[in-house]
């Protein structure tokens, strides 16, 4: 059994074929994904998705998207936290978090902005009681100091690419860390590194489809040009990359669902009784 903590099943590369995708990753062995929202505008549709499929959702304005939301998305989402409050199914709020690889995100406005969003929606995960799923992009000093001002449950730091110093900085705040397809990588030295060293209680697996393709979907930048299109990444490949974990980890695939599933349920506490 898995569980993809990290799924945007909701975005419009799955349009034509999402039940058939969310289909095929049971058949692989995912039981459950987990779909965190990016923006308003999505979240009665993930908050459907989840129902539809037996699986989990969040509700959250991921920072991509702060440039575009609206400061009463921040008053509307806790107004949707409580009114969904006695939903098994919302296990978090997300995604949200800070992206300074972004140029656009970069400019000193936008990077008030962003942790203006982070901060308010922090808060909210506070008060209503839910664990955060985090987007970390060249940020985690600054996600870890909003954490401190405003310390939450617990929560993931997904695609986590820092160091094990704060890697550990995380887990001291009872956090998981989501590792996805960048693992495949045989180029990914650092990364394949730093989940060796790390506690197998620290890591959760995650596929964030349909962004971040492993290795075997992955076209390069020449192919690309060809007019070869990007492979989409699904939930299915979620067993598939956690092969590769296993493998590098040296642990068998067995003990490593094992040890994930029950991470997974330890900081997203509500997935335990879906
Ligand atoms: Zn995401």
């Amino acid at each position: 059994m898995w569980i993809d903590t990290h799924c945007h099943l909701d975005a419009a590369e799955f349009d034509a074929d999402r039940d058939a995708v969310r289909q095929a990753a049971r058949q692989a062995g995912v039981t459950r994904c987990v779909i965190p929202a990016v923006q308003r505008a999505h979240w009665a549709e993930v908050a459907q998705l989840a129902q539809r499929h037996g699986d989990a959702y969040a509700l959250g304005i991921h920072p991509l998207y702060v440039p575009q939301a609206q400061e009463a998305d921040l008053q509307a989402l806790d107004q949707a936290l409580r009114e969904r409050a006695g939903d098994p199914r919302l296990v978090a709020v997300g995604e949200i978090g800070l992206d300074f690889f972004v140029p656009a995100l970069c400019t000193p406005e936008m990077r008030e902005r962003q942790w203006f969003f982070y901060t308010v929606q922090l808060q909210l995960a506070q008060q209503h009681g839910l664990p955060v799923i985090l987007h970390v992009r060249r940020s985690v000093d600054l996600l870890l100091k909003g954490l401190r001002q405003c310390p939450v449950t617990s929560g993931i730091a997904h695609a986590f690419n820092g160091s094990a110093q704060q890697a550990q900085a995380f887990v001291d705040m009872g956090f998981a860390l989501g590792f996805g397809g960048t693992l495949t990588f045989e180029r990914a030295l650092q990364l394949r590194r730093l989940v060796c060293e790390l506690p197998l209680s620290a890591i959760v697996l995650e596929t964030d489809a349909p962004d971040i393709p492993p290795h075997w979907l992955y076209q390069t930048a020449e192919q690309r040009a060809q007019g070869v299109a990007q492979g989409r990444n699904s939930p299915a490949e979620l067993p598939r990359i956690a092969q590769v974990l296993a493998d590098v980890r040296g642990v068998s695939l067995h003990d490593l669902a094992t040890a994930t599933t029950g991470n997974a349920l330890r900081v997203l506490p509500k997935l335990a009784g879906l």
